[in-house]
């Protein structure tokens, strides 16, 4: 079966090696991982998760009276933080995902970034597009994910404008011009069932608790309370991990409906 996340970590190195603009990038800081989404739902094709971002300030959630407007009672105070990954002895600081298998069905075709590529560009060029997107949201400076400038050179709240495009664009035609091994590509080139008919099945790496992965939680902090007397609501204890290792990275496999964890190597199973 093909390794879908490997390969896009291998992928990743290469487009990093020659891609100056990326070459901060040290892939080592970085888990790429598999999500299920299926091929005809709507939704993203793959996500940069930030790992660095500070702890929250604190603040509490709160009930008003309707009527009178009045505070009736509060959640304790909390901040919000993000899960510890750590595989061997480095700290990672950004995960990215991709959606199996609606990524590997991505066409240019039916995509924005379609007037973006010549007209004859290859259909599987808008995945190899994605990699190269999400690869720019990691963030030289290490702040989080890469703030866009607007033409003032202020910040934008939001993380994409049209330039992000047209950058990343640019990254994947310099990238293709570079001439890479076509091997290191070829697997971009087919859609679900074409890998599953090449390679027998779709497999990657996944987070021990799927569907889940490490999100940011809240953790209660003690705080004077300065609020007048209100019932207080206790905060639910985080229902995931904090921390994740590499014992909680799970192979899985992935089909158009589900994914499910392969057996682990020399696990034996009762025939
Ligand atoms: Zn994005």
């Amino acid at each position: 079966m093909i390794n879908y996340t490997e390969r896009i970590t291998l992928l990743m190195q290469d487009v990093v090696e020659r891609t100056p603009r990326l070459s901060f990038i040290d892939l080592g800081e970085v888990v790429v991982f598999g999500r299920h989404g299926r091929t005809d739902a709507e939704g993203a094709f793959a996500t940069c998760h930030c790992l660095t971002l500070p702890e929250s300030e604190p603040g509490y959630y709160f009930w008003r009276d309707r009527t009178t407007g009045e505070l009736t009672r509060r959640s304790e105070w909390f901040v919000t933080k993000s899960p510890h990954v750590r595989v061997g002895r480095t700290t990672i600081k950004y995960l990215i995902s991709f959606v199996l298998p609606r990524f590997c069905d991505q066409s240019l075709e039916r995509s924005r970034k379609f007037d973006l590529y010549p007209p004859d560009a290859p259909p599987w060029i808008a995945k190899l597009d994605t990699i190269v997107h999400e690869l720019y949201h990691i963030d030289p400076e290490e702040s989080g994910i890469r703030r866009v400038s607007r033409s003032d050179g202020s910040n934008s709240p939001r993380s994409h404008g049209p330039l992000f495009y047209e950058e990343v664009a640019l990254m994947v035609k310099g990238y293709l011009a570079s001439a890479p091994d076509p091997s290191l590509v070829e697997f971009l080139q087919h859609d679900f069932d074409g890998l599953t008919a090449r390679h027998g099945g779709v497999v990657g790496t996944t987070f021990r608790n799927f569907p889940s992965f490490p999100q940011r939680y809240m953790e209660r902090v003690n705080m004077p309370s300065g609020d007048p007397i209100v019932k207080i609501e206790p905060l639910k204890p985080p229902t995931q991990p904090v921390l994740y290792t590499e014992d909680d990275l799970h192979v899985r496999q992935f089909t158009e409906g589900s994914a499910r964890r392969l057996a682990r190597k020399g696990q034996h199973r009762a025939a």
